[in-house]
């Protein structure tokens, strides 16, 4: 299992938070909004996310599975309606049981969806970068041109 880990490089803090309870723990004390509210830590935790707030965003949730960071909670969100709205294509989603219970084949599919999920951000990211860079160029040979 550990090569096999090590081939999607995941570090030990991701693996740790594809557990719910230790996703879970992640909410402890520190969680800003009010316990009434349909998202509830538990919640949360069982769709996937684990909390991660920062100074702007200081319910910010990510999740373990996907990255998709969500914010703003409002008192009657679904965190499963909202993960799926924002990140339907999360590996975490996909799958229609227990964690837990998935088979080293399962674990093994999801762990590869999990690393094609990250490799087409990765690409998107370098794909806006390159867009942004020729931007520029078209711009600065404009400039150029018209001089
Ligand atoms: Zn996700």
């Amino acid at each position: 299992m550990a090569d096999s880990l090590e081939l999607f490089n995941f570090d030990d803090k991701e693996i740790v938070l594809y557990s719910e309870k230790r996703r879970l723990k992640t909410f402890l004390k520190k969680w800003p909004n009010d316990p009434d509210w349909a998202c509830t830590p538990e919640k949360l935790a069982a769709a996937g996310f684990y909390f991660k707030p920062c100074p702007e965003a200081p319910d910010n949730c990510c999740c373990a599975f996907c990255g998709k960071e969500l914010d703003g909670w409002e008192p009657d969100d679904d965190p499963w309606v909202e993960h799926k709205k924002h990140s339907s294509k999360c590996p975490f989603l996909n799958i229609k049981k227990n964690i837990d219970d998935l088979t080293i084949a399962e674990v093994t599919r999801l762990l590869m969806n999990i690393a094609l999920v990250k490799t087409e951000k990765f690409f998107d990211q370098k794909q806006k970068q390159f867009d942004a860079q020729a931007e520029e160029a078209r711009r600065v040979l404009q400039d150029h041109n018209s001089v």
